[in-house]
């Protein structure tokens, strides 16, 4: 066993209402900058919908040069000569429109505008060319062209759920998905740099780009499959989210978290066994690979573990917030939280508690959401967000992981209700939360 200490996320996707808060102030804080206007560390996508850049679940489309072997990214391309060739072709980069071409306004037009008997209209300019433009694509587009089936169905998830949930979306369900790097613990960014400039912090397990190692080949662009690095078009380098490390450092939270208006972000510290990274990353069946992350997580309170861990030189104090961790709570022990797409591989460190979308019947019936435990239990095929495209988003299309994590939430919030209008709790709730 070799143990490692890894900051994680959990984002509870039910608190999420889509404000955007985080994207701003994380833009302000990190690429409030030129060279980054296009670029988000955290962005917040519409589901179903085409994501940021767009379509970047298609993993055949943007994969390049790169594949899958073993849990390993290697390039396709056979022999040094061809290796090269592809180094340098990397041609499946997303372009600037996949993110989209950042604009600004021309104030001026307005200010001086002539009285008139219409309101003055600033048009919009490029930040990159600076010429005037068309505005046809942005990040979160999906969320402003509701009701427009032509774009949204292009959801790449949408496209391997079965016909009735992909035909029944427009009517049935929306949900908003906030993304930042996953800070992987097999990260492909780290494997597919040429330069050695992107490195996983071994002590905390953040992932980083050496703006002086840099030179800008965009490999990582190519072999991130969350497409989390960025290409800075003024310095050349590579870019990416820190986790906000000069803030952890000093005890602060990420400016996501500390920001976030619905409250839904927990921070905490994992213990995982890094000798069992590659293994899982490498189980043959793409369902297998939930419960594999799993198994590289520690139990933080067994001895061993503890023994073992500060043989490792893990620091009393992390060891401690890994117990007292709401994280490693929320992901191992209660299993209510989900990894984003595990079946790319790279054992991500985000996860994510599904929504828990009202039943709609009983939501027409009562007028109320129908959260009650025997509800839940007979109409779990009933909730608005199908079980099968969260399950195609976060279990590589398990459903059985996301009805637990759905049944303990629905459980939770019955017993809540209960005591919140002083009744005595369903005695079915202890057996619905498993
Ligand atoms: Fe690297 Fe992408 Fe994983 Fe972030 S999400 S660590 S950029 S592979
Ligand atoms: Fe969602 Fe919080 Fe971001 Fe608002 S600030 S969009 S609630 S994650």
């Amino acid at each position: 066993m070799r143990v490692m200490a890894q900051l994680a996320m959990v984002m509870n996707l039910d608190k999420c209402i889509g404000c955007h808060t985080c994207s701003v102030t994380c833009k302000q804080a990190w690429t409030n900058r030129a060279g980054v206007e296009y670029v988000w560390f955290n962005n917040v996508e519409t589901r179903p919908g085409q994501g940021y850049p767009r379509t970047y679940e298609d993993q055949e489309k943007w994969r390049g040069g790169w594949r899958l072997r073993g849990g390993r990214l290697t390039l396709r391309a056979g022999g040094r000569f061809k290796r090269l060739l592809s180094l340098f072709a990397n041609p499946k980069l997303p372009a600037i429109q996949d993110y989209y071409e950042p604009w600004t306004y021309d104030y001026d037009d307005l200010i001086s505008a002539p009285a008139g008997d219409h309101v003055p209209v600033a048009r919009p300019r490029s930040l990159i060319s600076g010429e005037p433009t068309r505005i046809s694509w942005s990040a979160n587009w999906d969320d402003s062209l509701a009701g427009a089936p032509e774009l949204t169905q292009q959801d790449p998830v949408l496209q391997r759920v079965s016909d009735e949930v992909r035909q029944s979306f427009e009517e049935t369900f929306m949900f908003f998905l906030p993304r930042i790097c996953e800070h992987c613990l097999n990260p492909s960014c780290v494997a597919s740099c040429p330069s050695g400039a992107m490195y996983k912090r071994t002590e905390d397990g953040i992932v980083l780009v050496d703006q002086d190692q840099c030179r800008g080949w965009r490999m990582c662009v190519t072999g991130c499959p969350y497409k989390k690095v960025y290409f800075n078009h003024r310095t050349g380098k590579a870019e990416k989210c820190t986790l906000c490390y000069p803030r952890m450092e000093v005890g602060l939270p990420t400016v996501c978290s500390e920001t976030c208006v619905g409250r839904l972000r927990y921070l905490g510290v994992v213990l995982y066994d890094a000798d069992r990274v590659l293994p899982a990353a490498s189980v043959p069946d793409e369902r297998d690979l939930y419960p594999a992350q799993l198994d590289v997580l520690l139990d933080p309170d067994d001895p061993e573990v503890v023994a073992a861990a500060r043989r490792a030189g893990i620091p009393a104090d992390w060891i401690e917030a890994a117990q007292r961790s709401p994280v490693h709570a929320l992901i191992k022990d209660f299993r209510i939280a989900l990894p984003l797409h595990p079946e790319f591989r790279t054992l991500p460190m985000v996860w994510y508690v599904p929504p828990l979308s009202p039943v709609v019947d009983k939501l027409v019936e009562t007028g109320h959401d129908g959260e009650d435990v025997g509800n839940l239990f007979g109409a779990i095929d009933a909730l608005r967000i199908p079980v099968e495209y969260l399950a195609e988003l976060f279990t590589a299309g398990d459903p059985r992981p996301v009805v637990t994590s759905l049944r303990k939430l629905g459980a939770m919030r019955a017993y809540m209700r209960d005591i919140n209008l002083g009744r005595p709790p369903d005695p079915a709730v202890p057996e619905a939360a498993g």
